[in-house]
């Protein structure tokens, strides 16, 4: 409508305006992507890494374009915060993973499942919906949902109250990218967290010899470990990283190697073999 008129403007030649001009388009049909069905969620497995097991699954939206086929969450998700489309999306998103949960929580009692729920800092900006309601009327115990939050949080307003409900029902928060940005620690003192969920770049540089992956890793562990908190790592791609994972004594971790993100169905699949097994 009017921004997208605003933005044909300023068109043509540089690639630059493209982009702009791509981005204004995605912005307003990602406004109707919900109530036109594009969107679904696929859950990543956590496992425990010495026995294998499923523990605990990551909610990852995806959106599917009628035209471009499936848009990244990476382009999507920060498109969404800034139109504040994220506010309804999120709470989809968390709806339906809590609703899975208690689906899987029947089937299989015997995993003790948890569910991890990515979420952006304007959703918990007072006047920005309810999350504990979401939560509730799902069924789930809240104290069986992680909520990953990253150092965004810090640009959020007045979001003390909302926390601070979620916290007293006993819903848990983990930094998510943890050791990314210069102020990881900082942060941490700012808001407790019960987890830390290792950034995939020092897992990828775990065994080289440069760049410090180890060491890293280990010293995140190390942090964790000081302030309770549980260490989760992401991003493992390949038989080394794990077993370097291990020898840290690292206790959950997911990747590619271990599962990629999964549809309900395989899902499902995935925790009947388990049970099988
Ligand atoms: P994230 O929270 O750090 O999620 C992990 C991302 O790494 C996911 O990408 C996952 O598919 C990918 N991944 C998992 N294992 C591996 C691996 O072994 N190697 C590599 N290279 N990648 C792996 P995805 O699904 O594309 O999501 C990207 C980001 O979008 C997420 O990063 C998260 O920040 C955001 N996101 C996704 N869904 C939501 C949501 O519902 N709400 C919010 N606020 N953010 C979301
Ligand atoms: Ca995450
Ligand atoms: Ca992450
Ligand atoms: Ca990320």
């Amino acid at each position: 409508a009017k921004a997208r008129g605003t933005g044909r403007l300023e068109v043509f030649d540089d690639e630059a305006s493209h982009r702009s001009i791509d981005r204004l388009d995605l912005r307003s049909d990602l406004s109707e992507a919900l109530d036109r069905g594009q969107l679904s969620v696929v859950y990543q497995p956590m496992v425990e890494l010495k026995s294998n097991t499923i523990r605990s699954f990551e909610a990852l939206a995806r959106w599917r374009h009628p035209e471009r086929g499936n848009v990244p969450p990476d382009e999507f998700i920060p498109l969404a915060e800034e139109t504040g489309a994220i506010v309804p999306i999120g709470a989809w998103v968390l709806d339906q993973a809590c609703r899975q949960l208690a689906a899987w929580q029947r089937e299989f009692p015997e995993a003790r499942l948890t569910m991890g729920v990515n979420i952006s800092a304007v959703q918990l900006e007072r006047g920005h919906g309810d999350l504990l309601d979401v939560i509730r009327s799902a069924g789930v115990n809240p104290s069986d949902i992680w909520l990953e939050v990253t150092e965004h949080m810090d640009t959020a307003e007045d979001i003390s109250s909302q926390v601070s409900a979620l916290r007293e029902a006993g819903v848990h928060f983990a930094l998510d990218d943890f050791g990314m940005s210069y102020s990881s620690l900082a942060y941490l003192q700012r808001f407790p967290v019960e987890g830390l969920k290792i950034d995939r770049a020092f897992v990828a540089a775990m065994n080289e010899d440069q760049n410090n992956g180890r060491g890293i890793v280990r010293a995140i562990m190390a942090v964790a470990d000081s302030l309770s908190m549980k260490a989760f790592a992401e991003g493992i791609e390949t038989q080394a990283q794990l077993d370097a994972l291990l020898d840290l004594g690292c206790g959950f971790g997911q990747g590619y190697l271990l599962s990629p993100p999964l549809s309900v169905e395989r899902s499902t699949d995935a925790l009947r073999a388990q049970r099988d097994r």
